[in-house]
């Protein structure tokens, strides 16, 4: 274990000088990251009247050596930088070696510590910052400190805590972050002798759920994604469970808890193809970086962070977290059905593809009889005469009643049905127990933007259609900068635009699979939107080049023909991401035990 040692002044005086200890949460936060570069697996926080009237914290980490309990309480005392050079490459949380010693200044500590090696421990009490107990005693290996009455000694101090009920929620929402950042550390966390959280260390997602309950816990994609010396891992929310602001967003740099606008900005752009305005999501990551390219010591409690290449990070957060949602099925659903027994499925999908394929005028009908089921293999077949057959038929002769019945109707099963078109809009489908209403303007969008996308991101080169009449527009100088440092990107994705000189481009080559392009609406969108984009971030170039080609393709108000119908159809089950570029919902679903449920069918 490294010597515990007073900071020459150089580095101390490298190390802004902050206020440590302003109210209780601070006291708290202090006090866990000291337990956790102790390497504590345990850690038990218990806090009473708000952390005003007593704090303790219990760990099981190193200890300390008796030779130095006194000296950790000295000011810029600390084990973490032995020398000037450790200062850039810092891993530990605390390590300016003032926690101990301004908390002991403002309040009565006990102490209780001991180290593996030491047959003995040691108890120290302090009041005021003047030590006026340091004695031997019994305990287990790690760190019990209690802090008593914070800020009896300044009386002024005191006076601007707020009620006990704020320090606590700030207190709280603190050891909330630690959870979440140290997700395999076991917490308990008491208020007022109460056990508010008690984990398991059982890694991220358990913690989440400790935290914010199953709700956005069963709504977690997961993310792990390297670049270069990058590395984010974490979850980020899927779109349904989208938050009118941002609370729901941690960010942790190396496991530090940090606020970055940066990197919460990117997040949000890449979520913008998939939440509404106005929504935010929900995201807990940690970005793992070299300990050189960052300076997390900027701001007195370490809450801010500067990146070494901002472009670089930001691009980095983008891909990463729209190339995760990308992946994810989007479907709308609003209701899971229940669970039901194999056969009692069987005989309702049956019943319900034989319904769904007969012609209006035909006779026969197949019921499903739930008052026949009674969990064994019974189908009705009721006819004009109502005539009942195969009561009590077993599963081995289900095949060829199916058959028959089949064979009786002149259409074949088809696939699904059209049912019609809602307000020249939504196409209504019934398949199997379920019904989508699907937005046709927004599907048929996301099939411009899918195979936009496919075909970028296949090796092949991009097929063009050359302009009958060249587009010509004029650019500000922003604007000619950022076209004409792309140029080589609109080319990858079948633009060929050329510089004409003032200011001035002509576009005469686009994209094959966006023949319908309004090509004003989409230079006037990317202009709008250049300073999210930056020359070096070709992959959300592409993507956001593809979404605005695909919006100024799209004409409003067309109604879709039989055959794109049909076509639409058929992607339905292939298209994973059922949401439109724009992130409206393509699809929404409805079970048949929903409807059934409106009706009060069943309940
Ligand atoms: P810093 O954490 O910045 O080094 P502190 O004042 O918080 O400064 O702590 C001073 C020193 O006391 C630490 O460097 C560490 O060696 C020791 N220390 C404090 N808390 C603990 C703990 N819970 N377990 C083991 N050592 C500790
Ligand atoms: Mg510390």
């Amino acid at each position: 274990m490294p010597e515990i040692k007073v900071l020459d002044k150089v580095i101390a005086n490298r190390i802004a000088a902050g206020e440590v200890v302003e109210k209780p949460a601070s006291v708290v936060k202090e006090l866990i990251e000291n337990s956790l570069d102790a390497k504590a697996q345990n850690i038990s926080v218990y806090i009473k009247e708000g952390g005003i009237r007593q704090i303790i914290i219990l760990d099981d980490g190193t200890g300390i050596k008796k030779s130095e309990a006194e000296t950790a309480f000295l000011p810029h005392a600390t084990s973490k930088i032995q020398k000037i050079d450790d200062l850039s490459s810092i891993s530990t949380l605390g390590f300016r070696g003032e926690a101990l010693a301004s908390i002991a200044s403002v309040s009565e500590i006990e102490l209780l510590t001991k180290t593996e090696n030491e047959a003995i421990g040691t108890r120290l009490i302090l009041s005021g910052g003047e030590v006026e107990l340091n004695e031997d005693s019994a305990c287990n290996k790690g760190t019990k400190i209690i802090i008593n009455n914070l800020f009896f000694n300044t009386p002024a101090r005191k006076k601007f805590l707020r009620k006990p009920k704020l320090e606590e929620s700030e207190i709280t929402k603190i050891i909330e972050k630690f959870i979440l950042s140290k997700p395999t550390v076991k917490f308990k966390y008491y208020v007022d002798d109460k056990l508010i959280y008690n984990t398991m260390g059982s890694g991220l997602k358990d913690a989440i759920y400790t935290i914010y309950g199953k709700e956005v816990a069963s709504n977690l994609i997961e993310l792990n994604h390297v670049e270069k010396q990058f590395k984010i891992t974490g979850f980020i929310g899927n779109t349904q469970i989208s938050k009118p602001n941002r609370t729901y967003q941690t960010l942790f740099v190396n496991n530090r808890i940090v606020v970055n606008y940066l990197i919460s900005s990117a997040i949000q752009s890449a979520y913008d193809d998939f939440l509404m305005k106005g929504q935010f999501p929900f995201y807990v990551l940690n970005l793992e970086v070299p300990f050189d390219s960052v300076d997390v010591n900027i701001h007195p409690t370490k809450q801010e962070v500067k990146f070494e290449n901002t472009n670089q990070v930001y691009g980095l957060f983008a891909r990463a977290v729209h190339s995760a949602l990308i992946g994810i099925q989007h479907i709308k659903q609003l209701d899971s059905p229940t669970e039901q027994k194999p056969n009692i499925d069987l005989a309702k999908e049956f019943a319900s593809i034989f319904s769904v394929s007969k012609p209006k005028n035909y006779s026969n009908e197949l019921v499903f009889r739930s008052d026949n089921l009674g969990g064994t293999k019974g189908y009705a077949s009721k006819t004009n005469n109502e005539k009942e057959i195969n009561k009590t038929a077993s599963l081995d002769n289900y095949n060829q009643i199916a058959t028959q019945i089949f064979e009786e109707l002149e259409t074949a099963k088809p696939y699904s049905r059209v049912v019609g078109t809602l307000f020249s809009t939504y196409i209504i489908i019934e398949k199997e127990n379920y019904i989508y209403l699907i937005d046709q303007h927004a599907c048929h969008e996301r099939k411009i933007y899918d195979n936009f996308i496919k075909e970028l991101n296949s090796d092949k080169t991009m097929v063009t259609q050359e302009l009958l009449v060249p587009y010509v527009f004029k650019c500000n100088q922003e604007e000619w900068q950022f076209f004409y440092e792309n140029l080589d990107n609109f080319k990858k994705i079948g633009f060929n635009l050329e510089d004409f000189g003032d200011k001035t481009f002509i576009i005469n080559e686009i994209p094959f699979i966006v023949n319908n392009l309004d090509l004003e609406k989409f230079i006037t969108d990317v202009k709008s939107n250049l300073q999210k984009f930056n020359k070096t971030k070709l992959d959300l170039l592409k993507d956001f080049f593809a979404v605005s080609a695909c919006k100024a393709a799209i004409k409003g108000g067309d109604n879709l023909s039989q055959m794109e119908i049909d076509a639409l159809l058929r992607d339905l089950d292939e298209h994973k991401t059922l949401l439109c570029p724009h992130g409206r919902p393509i699809v929404i679903k409805i079970s048949k035990t929903e409807i059934e449920k409106w009706f009060k069918r069943i309940v």
